[in-house]
């Protein structure tokens, strides 16, 4: 496995794989990487001859008051998973070699990013589509894989790439956990021991929406309603927001009688965490 912080050098060995005749997937990522991470890379390992990742800790998808310098990085560390997962190369930039200093265009959305965490995030998907578009340009993979996690993001990604017509599949992985259910993040280590244990409520509210919605509940704010009062009964979480949306459009419902995405962001301490559940 290679690793390199330079876009010819990306070109040139995919260029080396097409000439081949070899399928390419890519798996983008901001590092630190987890169980959930290498479940992408190991499906597109599965999916592809070869598997590019990218760690890249994009600083266009934060805000200004938020975690990019804490952001954790472990570059050794990342290159073991990615060698073990059977990934070909991993491409590791600079901020400075993506973002040229007269760095003018940008990837925007008018749909799909305005809710949910386009809410208390209101530049982050426009940085989200401009990286992601960078990659694939430089890239060119047949495939690339993103992780149910960030649900958002992938209904985002997936509109982007039928609207740009980039003609790559997009394949969507489940939420990895750890065995208490608490979905694996990079941000959990932000979590103190107490903060740690009050993480679990996220999933444990989502558990009782989803019952209800699988019982064959259609009321959509019976469904917040349930999920908002379990989380309330933690003392360190703090709701961003509870939402239950079309899983395509993302819109707001109010009768459940399609695919749904039911969607939460919660503060425990400072940490922003984020889970979900989709009934299809
Ligand atoms: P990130 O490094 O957080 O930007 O995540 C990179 C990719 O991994 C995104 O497509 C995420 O949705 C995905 N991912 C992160 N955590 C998980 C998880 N627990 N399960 C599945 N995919 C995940």
């Amino acid at each position: 496995m290679e690793i390199t912080g330079k876009i010819s050098e990306v070109r040139e060995q995919v260029k080396e794989w097409r000439r081949q005749g070899l399928s390419v997937g890519l798996v983008p990522t901001m590092g630190y990487l987890h169980e959930g991470h290498k479940s992408l890379i190991t499906r597109a390992v599965a999916e592809n001859d070869r598997v590019v990742v990218s760690v890249f800790v994009n600083p266009m998808q934060f805000g200004p008051t938020e975690d990019l310098e804490s952001y954790p990085r472990d570059m050794d560390r990342d290159a073991a998973l990615c060698e073990e997962a059977g990934a070909s190369l991993i491409f590791h930039p600079e901020p400075s070699e993506m973002y040229h200093e007269d760095f003018s265009s940008f990837v925007d959305m008018n749909t799909l990013t305005g809710g949910l965490c386009g809410k208390t995030r209101p530049i982050h998907f426009r940085g989200v589509c401009t990286v992601v578009s960078k990659l694939f340009n430089i890239v060119v993979p047949d495939r690339a894989y993103f992780g149910q996690k960030d649900a958002q993001q992938l209904a985002v990604i997936r509109h982007m790439v039928s609207d740009l017509n980039f003609g790559i599949e997009i394949v969507g992985c489940p939420i990895i956990r750890e065995e208490d259910g608490l979905a694996k993040s990079s941000r959990n280590t932000y979590l103190n021991e107490e903060e740690r244990k009050a993480a679990l409520i996220l999933n444990k509210a989502l558990t009782e929406g989803r019952k209800l919605v699988e019982s064959g509940e259609k009321d959509a704010d019976a469904v917040r309603r349930v999920i908002t009062d379990k989380i309330n009964t933690e003392p360190l979480a703090k709701i961003d927001y509870v939402e239950v949306v079309d899983w395509n459009t993302l819109e707001t419902v109010e009768k459940i009688d399609g695919p749904i995405l039911a969607a939460i962001a919660v503060y425990i301490g400072k940490t922003r965490l984020i889970d979900n559940f989709i009934v299809e």
